[in-house]
């Protein structure tokens, strides 16, 4: 039988892991600008941790997680997300106590979701992180928007818009709540099953789905910037004017309330209309969340953050990305005493700290030549018979195409002196 990727998931082959890794460092360089350290969390939770954090009426808890009992009966998710296992982490090993009272933090990593396969979505995908907890302030909110349009900026993206919205506090959303459900009761056997469930249970949601989203009563569905507390809209009004202020450019849109249940006050979204994306695709999105960590057991601590899909930032990065690093060196020995000294030589260069490589097949020159260039290698080293009794190689540089022979104890000078004149190698 022929063994097949899962439906959903995708190999990162050699080919593409170089992008990957550009992508990823470019992530990391982002955060190191922004003081934002990484942290890392389990793939797998208690199930009861998302169901807790994210919300049992969620599409993604209710109809997505991949779910199973452990040997011992317990019952564990692979994580669908990132905020649970890292508001978990923070609780568990009380970073709440730690002397800088704001924790930035950023993950990336594999998430896995039951959906339909489809362009853009996967069962395994990967997302890129970030989470700012411990303080309330609108001011973080900002920060963490900024690094959101940092990040689609620096890969290039074009036609970018910064969706925001709020949610309010608990007293807003408990108002906002009855009156969708005033709004919506007439029509409530015109919506979706599942906006049936919604409209008992959280009938935000019900702005968020995707079967009804053309119904008309959408379009004149209260807005909750109509239903804040004072604190709340003098909250919202802030992160307005501290983004008019950074001039960056956003949209109220007052339907966004993003999928899951721990979003309170702040939301956004980053909706690019590039055309490698297509047109409106949500390339990331994330909101403040300020009865998470509670929820979860631990002290009453605000946090804000969001997370981008990594799969749509590698969309967005393009094919033009640079060619990896080239070898510094190519072994090509000929006949079995030339390989015996090749292997001692690509030890001794890799030891030396030098990218290096040597043919394995026993190919003639011509072969070898090849590989040397699909691996962009510096140098080409010939090792014959000859060379073999005088000790010493034949070195190509494949810039210049010069050829030299170089006696064994001065390979490692030669290089040097020849990397020290040539400016272009770094
Ligand atoms: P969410 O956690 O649902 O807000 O998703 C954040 C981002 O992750 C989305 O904007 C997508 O870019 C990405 N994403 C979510 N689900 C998938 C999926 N099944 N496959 C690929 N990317 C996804």
């Amino acid at each position: 039988m022929a063994y097949k990727a899962p439906r959903g998931t995708v190999d990162i082959l050699p080919a593409q892991s170089g992008k990957w890794q550009e992508l990823e460092q470019l992530l990391r360089t982002i955060c190191a600008n922004y003081n934002v350290k990484e942290i890392r969390t389990p793939i797998f939770e208690h199930t009861e941790l998302f169901n807790r954090a994210v919300g049992d009426t969620t599409d993604v808890v209710s109809k997505e997680m991949y779910t199973f009992e452990d040997r011992k009966g317990r019952s564990m998710t692979l994580r669908p997300e990132g905020t649970a296992g890292i508001a978990r982490a923070y609780v568990e090993n009380k970073l709440y106590g730690m002397p800088e009272k704001l924790q930035k933090v950023y993950y990336m990593g594999p998430m896995f979701r039951y959906e339909r396969p489809q362009n853009g979505r996967q069962r395994e995908f990967h997302q890129f992180g970030v989470e700012m907890l411990g303080v309330e302030s609108p001011y973080v909110d900002v920060e963490c928007m900024l690094m959101a349009v940092t990040v689609v900026k620096a890969l290039g993206l074009k036609n970018i818009q910064l969706h925001i919205n709020t949610l309010g506090d608990q007293e807003s959303r408990d108002a906002y709540r009855e009156a969708l459900q005033n709004h919506f009761q007439p029509v409530l056997n015109e919506l979706c099953h599942d906006c049936q469930v919604r409209y008992e249970k959280n009938p935000l949601r019900i702005l968020d789905c995707k079967v009804d989203k053309n119904h008309p009563m959408m379009k004149t569905a209260p807005k909750t910037i109509d239903y804040l507390t004072d604190n709340a809209k003098a909250h919202f009004e802030k992160v307005c004017a501290l983004l008019d202020d950074l001039e960056i450019d956003y949209v109220v849109d007052p339907n966004l309330v993003r999928g899951l249940d721990y979003y309170s006050h702040t939301v956004f979204e980053i909706i690019s209309d590039d055309p490698k994306l297509g047109a409106g695709s949500t390339v990331g999105g994330g909101g403040r969340y300020n009865g998470l960590v509670e929820e979860l057991g631990g002290p009453q601590t605000p946090g804000v953050g969001f997370a981008f899909g990594m799969e749509r930032l590698m969309i967005a990065l393009g094919d033009d990305h640079k060619d990896e690093e080239g070898l510094d060196v190519y072994i090509m020995p000929l006949g079995s005493e030339a390989k015996d000294l090749a292997m001692q030589i690509m030890t001794m260069l890799r030891a030396n700290g030098f990218t290096c490589d040597m043919d394995q097949c026993d190919r003639g020159l011509k072969g070898q030549f090849k590989s040397a260039d699909r691996f962009h290698a510096h140098f080409s080293m010939i090792i014959g018979d000859e060379e073999v009794q005088k000790e010493v190689v034949n070195m190509k540089c494949n810039h210049t195409k010069e050829q030299v022979e170089v006696p064994l104890e001065n390979i490692v000078e030669f290089i040097e002196n020849h990397y020290e004149g040539d400016h272009d190698h770094e």
